[in-house]
């Protein structure tokens, strides 16, 4: 049973909407009844009108099901799902920056399938079946190795990533110490170039990734996500898929994570998936300090408090991810949402980087860093003291 939440403390100004917090609770489950994929509300993040595909990747079965799915879209045949000039690394492509990611498909084909070490997140990340987002967060890091233009590339040789998964995870074998990521079983992150839940609305994808891991009893998948898909209830992950809720306070949410799910409804979620089978996590992220942020946080972690179930919270652990940045994508934005680069961008606390391509990441300084992470366990430990933080990074 959901606790209805207090008043704000200290007098301070209520930020967080817990009525609306509230009243989001029940569409998940009640939404799990049909399909929410084809409905008006997955419509307005996802209408495809226009398809690039690979030739091998058009002719294959699940290719074939998901041109089948959008019988208006324009199939444009392309050589390299990396190259079509039309879409990337085109700066007028700016403009048009969120109508690609809701009208733009690309179909290609995965060329490797290495399952590379991570040890903070997750133990593995795995090949994944996509990258490329209908979201426009503005902090994503996924556009920096894309292009300017990100529209979601599926990849649909799903029998071989699938294969090369459960071969890495036969030969790796039980875990035999438990670290941060998990007690028992080596967790593979499924979705670091995009967003799971999104995917779903294409194809299976997500769904055969879901129970190939339930079939894995030495493995987990785990994804992030920032989108509610109730049509995930229906699947029966069985304990072995770990999804990551990603949060931050609304008033950021609401400048920066555009075209998601409100924080509310991915709250409200959790316990649906929870009870749907899935283990539920949340990611702290990105954190970006700015006027007000300590309140702010501490007023979400309230919020948490308040409204979680307790089942939820008996196996909640949290990420805690600063922000980080970088020059390119600070370019990009000022074109299309100047405002996110106002808390984005602030030389005087940040530092860079050069990256491996050449382009320059900015974090925040080491010292300013440290200190907003032990501000952010402390208000964690007031709090939500049940959040158990896994990493910060
Ligand atoms: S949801 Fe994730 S992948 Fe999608 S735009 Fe936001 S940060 Fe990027």
């Amino acid at each position: 049973m959901r606790q209805r939440p207090g008043g704000p403390e200290d007098g301070a100004e209520g930020l967080f909407d817990l009525d609306e917090l509230v009243a989001a609770s029940a569409p998940a489950a009640e939404r799990a009844d049909r399909s929410f994929r084809d409905g008006e509300q997955a419509r307005r993040l996802l209408d495809v009108s226009e398809i690039y595909a690979e030739p091998a990747a058009a002719r294959s079965w699940r290719g074939r099901q998901i041109i089948a799915r959008f019988p208006g879209a324009r199939v444009v045949e392309t050589v390299s799902h990396w190259r079509i000039p039309d879409l990337h690394g085109n700066a007028g492509n700016v403009e048009r920056w969120v109508r690609i990611k809701r009208g733009t498909l690309v179909l290609g084909e995965r060329k490797s399938f290495g399952v590379r070490p991570n040890g903070r997140s997750a133990d593995w990340i795995a090949p994944a079946l996509s990258n490329g987002c209908a979201m426009a967060c503005a902090y994503c890091y996924v556009p920096r190795r894309k292009g300017f233009a990100n529209p979601i590339t599926v990849f649909t040789n799903v029998e071989r990533v699938l294969a090369a998964v459960e071969r890495h995870v036969a030969s790796t074998g039980p875990k035999r110490e438990p670290n941060q990521c998990d007690e028992r079983a080596w967790v593979y992150d499924i979705g670091e170039n995009g967003d799971c839940s999104v995917d779903d609305l294409i194809s299976d994808n997500t769904a055969d990734l879901i129970h190939a891991f339930r079939r894995l009893p030495t493995a987990k998948a785990s994804f992030a996500t920032k989108f509610v898909n109730p049509d995930l209830l229906r699947l029966d992950p069985g304990g072995r898929t770990r999804i990551r809720f990603s949060v931050m306070p609304p008033y950021d949410s609401r400048h920066l994570d555009i075209r998601t799910s409100p924080v509310p409804e991915r709250l409200a979620a959790a316990a649906d998936f929870l009870d749907a089978g899935y283990e539920v996590h949340f990611n702290l992220s990105p954190v970006v300090i700015r006027p007000g942020w300590e309140r702010d946080w501490g007023e979400l972690l309230r919020a948490m408090d308040d409204t979680l179930p307790g089942r939820v919270k008996d196996q909640a652990a949290a990420e805690i991810i600063m922000l980080t940045h970088n020059q390119d994508l600070h370019e990009v934005n000022l074109g299309w949402h100047p405002r996110a680069e106002e808390v984005l961008w602030r030389e005087d606390l940040q530092q860079s980087k050069r990256s491996e391509n050449g382009s320059w990441n900015v974090r925040y300084r080491t010292g300013v860093k440290a200190s907003a992470v032990e501000a952010l366990r402390a208000l964690i430990a007031a709090r939500a003291p049940w959040l158990r933080v896994r990493y910060a990074f």
